[in-house]
């Protein structure tokens, strides 16, 4: 075989280089080639080859595929360039890299081919070394427990472990560039992209925990890790990483923290509505995106006491005052706790709860009571707008904060009652003790007046006997029977008052007229007074009462009716109408302001009464005996237009 003249030096040089060369005289059928190429094919001797000759030394498995690309060089114009293996006579394995120019005539027939033929075997042999490595990392990572990945150095994920899709059940996530991470938490994820950037730039070994969501979409959280794999020359090739579950780990040191900080909270001494608060605040923190509602039982009834991410007006909702059978209520009223993990599960236990579940876009929910030895106080909901599972150890912590949180609002309660208890306490000493300074003032000043009208007189006597004649005697005996009477009336106030309180004033009840009595009144309230005392209408009406008790009532409104009316007219009425009697005594005085007009009925209770002495217990004595008769008292008044009391007995 022999090459053209002028080609001989570019033939040996491409010798020199270690490449082969080929060149195929398409018509002839007839190819000859370099030294290098010779050596490289392990050919026998020099002489030219067929095309087919040539495709025989070519492994059995590449030939097919090697005569399509000649074809396809020769036929359509194609460059020629590909690799395949060669099989030497002694039967070693060679690869090539073999490219090929096709040469045409001017009819387009193909002339020539030639090309070089490079020996690529030992390139090959590290490839194929690497991709069994690859493949057995791979299987590696497919065994693992945990979900696996493997990154190239520029920190893409060229593969994922099964682990991992049967964690998200979504395939195609290799190739992700690590800025947009789908599965990754939103919080997490500008933290997660920083410390893998800072990995992949540095080289340091990656650690991190994030929450990863789940193919259900709960979040769970993952400590991610990851080590780069490097060359002989100490650069990185791969990144072989692991996401480990250690979300129950996590969470039950959290719910640990929320036990702890609640305890905590809690041992300050909070109001009930605090704690209330609080337990919605700790709860938010385990469940997110959560409204939640506390409910302070009283009696057969209930208070809303706290309540979050719920609106307003849902609690004006008809059916949250009168449906018994929702969460919140069923937890407060039938002692029981509710974990339901979705939409049905909650139509099931509560069917007619389906509007108010739409309102607040409800999937989950947590309903605890919150008792004490037995005793449900409050009860507590947590609303999740996430389907959720609520595995033994959630349960416990909601049930551990729901018992930390009942003994909190029990003491609190207990304490705001004690305080309540104190204050009512402190309020009952003051007025005890205001009592006495005004009572010993009131009994003081007959008591002085009858002295010394006893003095003077003592003294005419001493001095002018001949002065003190009978009348200024009888006149004295008179003065002094006044202010006796005063006596009298304040200590039979006192004895009236302590009789109240132990409960001992008994009716005497007798049947009289109502109308004739308060006539009496009238008369005698008339004689001591220059103020006009009317009476009218006065309907003579008979009934079953205490006499000489609702005397005393009659008296009192009249005599405050003349004490604080002013010396104006005083009118009064006895009506009688279904089965009642009305009275009422209507003053033109100083009046009452409208925020005391219901106090002044309690015990020591005054208004601004200007210089009028009282010692408050008139009003409270009438109003004991109006109710023990099964009858009400009540005043109408505006300040200084005068005070309107009616009375109103039922006639038996
Ligand atoms: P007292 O008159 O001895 O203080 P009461 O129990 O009779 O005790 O009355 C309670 C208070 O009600 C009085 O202190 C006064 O302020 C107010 N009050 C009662 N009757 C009248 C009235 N007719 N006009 C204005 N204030 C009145």
């Amino acid at each position: 075989m022999s090459f053209d003249k002028e080609k001989e030096q570019l033939i040996l040089a491409l010798d020199l280089a270690r490449i082969g060369f080929y060149d195929w005289d398409v018509v002839a059928n007839s190819m000859v080639y370099n030294k290098h190429m010779l050596n490289d094919w392990g050919i026998a001797d020099d002489s030219a080859m067929s095309l087919q000759e040539a495709i025989k030394c070519i492994h059995p498995d590449d030939q097919e595929r090697v005569q399509k690309l000649v074809n396809d060089a020769l036929e359509k114009k194609i460059q020629y360039s590909t690799e395949y293996r060669v099989i030497r006579p002694d039967g070693t394995i060679v690869w090539m890299d073999v490219n090929g120019i096709v040469k045409f005539d001017d009819e387009g027939n193909p002339i020539r081919f030639f090309g070089t033929s490079v020996n690529i075997t030992e390139r090959k042999q590290r490839e194929l070394i690497l991709e069994e490595s690859g493949a057995m990392v791979r299987t590696f990572a497919d065994s693992m427990p945990q979900m696996a990945f493997i990154a190239d150095a520029g920190g893409s994920i060229i593969h994922f472990n099964q682990r991992w899709y049967e964690y998200i059940s979504s395939p195609g996530t290799e190739g992700w560039g690590w800025k947009d991470l789908p599965v990754h938490h939103p919080e997490d994820l500008e933290r997660t992209v920083r410390t893998w950037s800072h990995s992949v730039v540095t080289g340091e070994p990656y650690e991190i925990d994030y929450r990863l969501r789940r193919y259900d979409g709960e979040y769970r959280w993952h400590l991610g890790r990851a080590l780069p794999f490097r060359n002989k020359n100490g650069d990185i090739v791969y990144w072989y990483g692991t996401n480990t579950d250690i979300h129950e780990e996590r969470m039950s040191l959290e719910r640990n923290r929320i036990l702890y900080d609640f305890g905590f909270a809690l041992s300050k001494g909070m109001t009930p509505q605090n704690i209330a608060e609080t337990i919605l605040t700790e709860g938010k923190k385990i469940l997110k995106n959560t409204a939640g509602i506390v409910l302070f039982a009283e009696g057969d009834s209930f208070k809303v006491a706290a309540s979050t991410n719920v609106p307003e007006d849902y609690f004006a909702d008809d059916y949250f005052i009168t449906e018994k059978r929702m969460p919140a209520k069923a937890a407060l009223f039938e002692d029981r706790s509710f974990f339901l993990s979705n939409r049905l599960e909650i139509l099931i236990e509560f069917p007619d709860f389906e509007k108010a579940i739409d309102r607040l876009d409800v999937r989950s929910l947590v309903s605890l009571p919150l008792k004490v030895q037995g005793k449900v106080l409050a009860s507590v909901v947590f609303f999740l707008d996430v389907n959720k599972t609520f595995p033994d150890d959630l349960r416990r912590f909601f049930e551990s904060l729901a018992s930390q949180a009942a003994i909190a609002v029990d003491r609190a309660f207990l304490f705001q009652q004690q305080e309540l208890q104190k204050e009512e306490l402190r309020d009952a000493i003051n007025a005890r003790d205001e009592f006495f300074s005004v009572a010993s003032h009131e009994l003081k000043t007959p008591l002085t007046s009858m002295r010394l009208n006893g003095q003077l007189l003592l003294k005419r006597w001493e001095k002018k006997p001949e002065t003190v004649t009978t009348e200024s005697f009888f006149q004295f005996i008179h003065q002094n029977d006044k202010n006796v009477s005063k006596l009298v009336r304040l200590v039979d106030d006192m004895l009236d008052i302590s009789r109240i309180r132990t409960g001992r004033i008994a009716l005497r009840k007798e049947v009289f007229d109502i109308c004739e009595l308060t006539k009496e009144v009238v008369h005698r309230t008339q004689a001591s007074t220059p103020s006009e005392v009317n009476l009218f209408p006065c309907a003579s009406t008979t009934g079953n009462w205490d006499k000489l008790r609702i005397e005393q009532v009659i008296t009192n409104l009249m005599s405050n009716a003349v004490r604080y009316g002013a010396n104006r007219p005083v009118m009064t009425k006895v009506e009688s109408k279904n089965g009642s009697v009305l009275i009422s005594v209507k003053d033109n005085g100083i009046g009452i302001p409208k925020e005391i007009l219901g106090t002044i009925f309690n015990r020591y209770e005054r208004g601004p009464s200007g210089d009028i002495q009282g010692l408050g217990l008139g009003l409270y004595i009438s109003r004991h005996i109006v109710e023990s008769h099964g009858g009400r008292i009540w005043a109408e008044s505006s300040v200084g237009t005068g005070s309107t009391f009616f009375v109103e007995l039922p006639i038996t």
